[in-house]
């Protein structure tokens, strides 16, 4: 048929709720789109019981989103080549430190349908030495797919029971945001379509850097002044790297979008970097030790961000003109002291 199938790459907190967003629409638009939903599930046994099993069985992501009912056109799927085969809108939403892995798998001939198109949810950014790329354009690039990219306001626990949020989709185009529109859009789920692919995808990323900074203010028991200033020096620099390194990206997509502006307010007062950064100033514990305390298997994006977009500033010598930035991965990897977070700002 010529009707569209959406195919969901990932199904941790934000990758189950995002399916169940997108399984919920397409039924509503079942004339235009396949009624089922297949998502990947790297399967693992939850208590001797597969994982997949158990959310085709019980209708609830009982590991990674648990007490949410998703929808029952949304099948889990242990193998990727299953999940993606006649799919023709595909969601990426693996923590970012699995995307190559899940792309080696894809680009492998007749794997990926003809004429397929892509979008990328995943926080985070692909460096090379002096070279740096958006998600949205390394899938673009390995797959051939035009690819967008989802990011927004949006703490995953918090849009699964359907509190009223918004988001920020950047698409290539018109036609492309029509679609993705009709995918994610709903009344709980504000969908704003922007051309600006690399200005969401880089806001997504960097806020995460920002909201480690905001969880070391929080961990040293500095008041809301502080975390203010965090975050506004925060956005300067998450605005400035965009239109330094990426030609065409808008200074608006940061503050008057939900992608920039409201998802680094988010962030910095629910999100896991800003937990997980408060945490490491109070007992002085790595990152790795209290991801695996605190996660209870999600995964940290921020720490890696800092670390990759160091190694880029370092490597174009660019670092000192954005201190914060340098200031997060000092703190998070060279045993540089959590008060030094404030000073040369
Ligand atoms: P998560 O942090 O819940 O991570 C769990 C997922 O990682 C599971 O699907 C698990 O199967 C998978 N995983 C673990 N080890 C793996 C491996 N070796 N190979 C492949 N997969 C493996 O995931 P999430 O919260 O859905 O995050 C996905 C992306 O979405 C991230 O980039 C994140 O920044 C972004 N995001 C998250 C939220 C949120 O609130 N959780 C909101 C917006 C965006
Ligand atoms: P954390 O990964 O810090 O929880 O942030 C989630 C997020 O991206 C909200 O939009």
């Amino acid at each position: 048929s010529g009707k569209h199938r959406v195919a969901i790459i990932g199904s941790g907190s934000w990758g189950s709720a995002l399916a169940k967003i997108a399984a919920e629409n397409v039924w509503k638009h079942r004339d235009d789109f396949h009624r089922e939903v297949r998502m990947w599930v790297r399967e693992k046994h939850v208590n001797g019981k597969k994982l997949t099993e158990i959310i085709n069985r019980t209708h609830q992501n009982s590991r990674y989103l648990p007490d949410i009912a998703l929808p029952k056109n949304l099948v889990a799927v242990p193998h990727l080549k299953d999940v993606v085969k006649d799919a023709t809108l595909l969601v990426f939403v693996t923590p970012h430190q699995f995307l190559h892995t899940v792309l080696r798998e894809l680009a492998a001939p007749g794997v990926i349908t003809p004429g397929a198109r892509a979008i990328t949810a995943i926080k985070g950014v692909e460096v090379n030495g002096t070279d740096i790329q958006t998600f949205a354009s390394l899938i673009e690039s390995k797959l051939g797919t035009p690819t967008s990219a989802l990011s927004g306001a949006n703490i995953a626990i918090e849009v699964a029971q359907e509190q009223f949020c918004e988001t920020t989709i950047g698409v290539p185009s018109e036609s492309d945001a029509k679609l993705w529109y009709s995918v994610f859009h709903s009344t709980n789920f504000h969908v704003s379509c922007i051309p600006d692919v690399a200005g969401v995808s880089l806001s997504g990323a960097l806020k995460n850097v920002v909201a480690l900074a905001a969880g070391f203010v929080d961990g040293l028991r500095l008041g809301g002044n502080t975390k203010a200033a965090i975050l506004r020096i925060g956005l300067q620099e998450m605005k400035g790297f965009c239109m330094e390194f990426f030609e065409g990206s808008k200074p608006e997509t940061f503050s008057d979008e939900s992608a920039g502006i409201a998802d680094l307010i988010t962030t910095c007062y629910g999100g896991r970097n800003r937990k997980c950064a408060e945490e490491f100033v109070k007992t002085g514990q790595s990152f790795d030790k209290i991801e695996q305390k605190l996660l209870n298997g999600q995964k940290l994006q921020g720490t890696a961000t800092a670390e990759e977009v160091n190694n880029f500033l370092v490597a174009r010598k660019r670092a000192h003109a954005y201190p914060l930035f340098e200031k997060v991965y000092q703190i998070s990897f060279k045993g540089v002291s959590p008060q030094e977070i404030v000073r040369g700002l």
